[in-house]
């Protein structure tokens, strides 16, 4: 075999192995597009231009730039990606700089519903822009189930109407405690009354 066949039998093997890339991207690409998976098709499609770049190089070696020119597509590529992973968590933060304000607007209209004699232990969980409230409520321990559930209810109802980003609200709801007895046990945890 001469040097010249060689050199033609790496170079269509090459080519086919690129080409078969390239349609192993473009299933991988179907496949994410019908299970709606963005990951998975910025991961398929990203590979394109660089085995384009190479392609081309191996077919026209003059313009071995292409290759750089691969590399920069697939850069803008990765930084899209990033920036799309990155733009949720960056939002969450905002919310909850934001939440401070609503956490004392919240312990203020639970106070307000009639029954509830205390709270503490508000919390909020913040995510793609939804907020959920989780809190814990004292009331009267002699008060009958229905009752509890009665003012449970309207203390959600209070907090709904605070923002309309809030779609979940959980209330604890605990016996008034005399202050000689403030530690209380909260699903197992033995924590301090606040
Ligand atoms: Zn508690």
């Amino acid at each position: 075999m001469s040097k010249n066949t060689n050199a033609d039998s790496i170079k269509k093997v090459t080519v086919l192995g690129i080409v078969m890339n390239i349609i192993f991207c473009l299933i991988k690409a179907t496949v994410g597009w019908i299970g709606n998976s963005q990951a998975v098709i910025a991961d398929s499609i990203s590979s394109i231009p660089a085995l384009a770049a190479v392609l081309l190089c191996s077919i026209f070696p003059g313009i071995y730039y292409i290759d750089s020119i691969g590399a920069m597509i697939v850069s803008v590529f990765i930084l899209k990606v990033a920036f799309d992973i990155m733009k949720p968590a960056l939002g969450e933060m905002i919310d909850k700089s934001a939440d401070q304000n609503l956490m004392s607007l919240i312990k203020e209209a639970v106070l307000s519903v009639e029954d509830v004699k205390s709270t503490h232990k508000i919390r909020s969980r913040v995510t793609s822009g939804a907020i959920f409230i989780d809190l814990h409520i004292q009331v009267d321990e002699k008060l009958s189930i229905a009752d509890g559930h009665n003012i449970s209810g309207r203390v959600k109802e209070k907090i709904f109407s605070l923002d309309s980003r809030i779609i979940d609200v959980l209330v604890h709801l605990e016996p008034e405690i005399a202050e000689t007895e403030k530690v209380h046990i909260h699903h197992g945890d033995i924590t301090q009354s606040l």
